[in-house]
């Protein structure tokens, strides 16, 4: 298979890579704009350990031209698309961006698959789609009536666009809906990473709400299981949609609490309101993912968290900073 993968610079996508290469897939290529959401040294590190198996081509996907170029040259059986603008919060302070990314970047894939001949489309959605669902666990059926972030909106319409050009142009597309993916390289924005770094350093960490709060969290390793499966998998007449989660709802309170003893330090508190936007409970029914494309996830907060903070010290060793 000749396959794209954009976004293979960042976190998930840099993983799902070397799964491709490590299974003898094809021939990889990448699109990535390294941009500075977070530390590009980050990035430029994790394509370096690809070696000269996979062809990078940086760009942004919001030029049309440039989409279009690398897909003439590189004729694609499949794309699994992970570049994205991630983030609920700062989508609220900067919807254009999420709004250039993650919709024209897609509408911009799509519309080169449709005119290269790709014919199998991977879209990373996100749990976040659903909003503030009322019930547990969150299934692919569930109406979805309204997002309630710029984030989850672009997410929501990636996925419609996907439907569209499955039914209309015939390209067999998944949209695989992550909850809350771990691990080494992980993004600095996101919370294990940055309670990593502040307790790591004894400087307080800022704790929204009571901590009650719960988020199904999943480790890389089983999403990136989850990605193969639906590449693998032949999906129908319109965008087929799979739940990728650990099934394991972790809270804030004992996510803290695990992060301190893998990092053998107690975190210091700071204590604030809850964040418009923010979601109470993220739970994921996978049973279909389960299924139809063999998603068994399998690794605990316990065992995964000190993955991430051997890689985060590993970076520090190295002068990288993760942030
Ligand atoms: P990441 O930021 O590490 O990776 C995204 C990559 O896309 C980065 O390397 C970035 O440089 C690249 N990129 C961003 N905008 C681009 C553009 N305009 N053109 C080209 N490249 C661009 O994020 P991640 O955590 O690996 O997320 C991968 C995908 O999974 C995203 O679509 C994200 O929305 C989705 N997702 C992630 C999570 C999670 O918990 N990490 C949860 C749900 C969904």
């Amino acid at each position: 298979m000749n396959i794209l993968v954009t976004g293979g610079a960042g976190f998930i996508g840099s993983h799902t890579v070397e799964r491709l290469i490590r299974e003898g897939a094809g021939q990889v290529t990448i699109i990535d704009s390294f941009n500075d959401y977070y530390n590009p040294t980050i990035k430029r590190e994790n394509v370096r350990a690809f070696g000269s198996q996979v062809k990078v081509c940086e760009g942004d996907l919001s030029d049309s031209k440039f989409v279009s170029q690398v897909f003439e040259e590189g004729r694609f059986d499949a794309v699994i698309h992970l570049a994205a603008r991630a983030g609920v919060r700062p989508s609220i302070e900067q919807p254009e961006l999420y709004i250039d990314t993650n919709i024209k970047g897609t509408f911009h894939l799509l519309e080169a698959s449709r005119r290269t001949g790709t014919k199998h489309f991977v879209f990373a959605s996100s749990s976040s789609v659903y909003g503030v669902n009322k019930k547990v666990p969150f299934a692919e059926t569930d109406p979805i009536l309204q997002t309630i972030s710029p984030y989850a909106m672009t997410k929501m319409a990636g996925e419609q666009m996907c439907s569209n050009y499955s039914h209309l142009y015939g390209i067999k597309t998944v949209a695989l809906r992550f909850f809350t993916v771990y691990g080494p390289r992980q993004r600095p924005d996101l919370a294990i990473s940055k309670f990593t770094r502040l307790i790591q350093e004894g400087k307080p960490i800022d704790k929204f709400g009571d901590g009650h709060t719960a988020r199904d969290y999943t480790f890389i390793h089983d999403i990136v299981d989850g990605i193969i499966g639906a590449l693998n998998y032949r999906s129908g007449p319109i965008c087929d949609i799979f739940n990728l989660g650990g099934s394991q709802t972790v809270t804030l309170n004992d996510l803290i609490a695990t992060i301190e003893q893998a990092v053998g330090k107690k975190a210091v508190i700071n204590q604030l309101p809850e964040q418009p936007g923010d979601v109470p409970l993220t739970s994921a029914d996978v049973s279909k993912a389960k299924a139809l494309i063999g998603f068994k996830p399998s690794t605990t907060i316990a065992q995964g968290v000190p993955t991430f903070v051997e890689w985060f010290r590993d970076m520090r060793s190295k002068g990288i900073a993760v942030c």
